[in-house]
């Protein structure tokens, strides 16, 4: 579950989404729901005060350990969403912090930035959670690839590094000839069902979401939530066009 929110630029805002994550934690778990990591929680490090002024790398890894905590104390985990290229060094060092008391803390990679490969080495270790995506933000050809098929032959490299790695991949994407080029990656390198996860966005391609479920392999539906929802949309639709077609194809078909 993601707690709508993103470039907070006061302390308040940012302090009221770590409130906000405090709430949603009780709850799931009083309801039974977070056991075992079954509902998890994802983070948007700027909505938690990276980008503030003064201090901000320090407020917002203040407020994720705290989310961290009570994500402990509800027996379930975090994944820190990752955001635009220029945030993906104080992300994973705040990955890394966190990590030293929560070794558990997901991160994610983007296939479409250069760098990524690397990361999905440096990352594949001993019980590193890590979801792969193509990325979803504009970003210059210097630290991105701009081909559609460049973008895609990275997922597929970089899955395998994950998956022939230590770390418990996250496989997020609906591309439906990613996900059977890298069904072929995971059965090559021998990964156990409990292994490993498919990731999909919550109502996009529903039917996929069953059949691989159905399939006896992991499933898990990203759900956003809270006021913040239009200016979440109408910003990924302008900072990356392939976005409005991909929000309208998932309006006309469940497949
Ligand atoms: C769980 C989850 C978490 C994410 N977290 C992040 C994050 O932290 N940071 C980030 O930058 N991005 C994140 N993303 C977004 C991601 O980066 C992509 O922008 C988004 O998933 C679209 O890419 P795609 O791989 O699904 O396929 P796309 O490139 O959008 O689609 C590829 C192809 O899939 C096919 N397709 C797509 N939808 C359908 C459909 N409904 N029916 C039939 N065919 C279809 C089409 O052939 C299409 O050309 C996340 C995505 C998921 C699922």
């Amino acid at each position: 579950m993601d707690f709508l929110g993103e470039d907070t630029l006061e302390q308040s805002q940012a302090d009221a989404t770590r409130e906000a994550y405090l709430v949603l934690l009780r709850e799931l778990g009083a309801a039974g729901l977070s056991d075992g990591g079954r509902v998890e929680v994802s983070l948007k490090l700027s909505a938690l005060g990276q980008a503030l002024p003064r201090d901000g790398e320090r407020i917002c890894l203040d407020n994720a350990r705290r989310i961290c905590a009570a994500a402990q104390e509800a027996g379930t985990t975090v994944t820190l969403d990752m955001e635009d290229h220029t945030t993906t060094d104080a992300t994973l060092a705040t990955l890394g912090e966190l990590r030293q008391d929560f070794p558990w803390v997901g991160a994610v990679l983007q296939a479409y930035l250069r760098r990524t490969e690397a990361d999905c080495r440096d990352l594949a270790t001993s019980g590193s959670r890590v979801r792969l995506c193509k990325g979803a933000y504009r970003e210059p050809e210097s630290v991105a690839f701009q081909e559609t098929v460049e973008v895609d032959t990275s997922y597929v490299r970089c899955a395998r590094i994950l998956l022939e790695g230590q770390g418990y991949p996250m496989l997020a994407t609906h591309d439906p000839q990613i996900i059977e080029v890298v069904q072929s990656v995971v059965e090559g390198a021998g990964r156990a069902p409990d292994s490993y996860e498919w990731q999909m966005l919550y109502g996009i391609r529903p039917l996929e979401q069953q059949r691989i479920a159905d399939a006896g392999q992991q499933l898990r539906v990203y759900l956003p939530y809270g006021q913040e929802w239009y200016g979440y949309l109408m910003r990924r639709m302008a900072e990356r066009p392939a976005n409005t077609m991909f929000f309208l194809r998932a309006l006309a078909t469940k497949k």
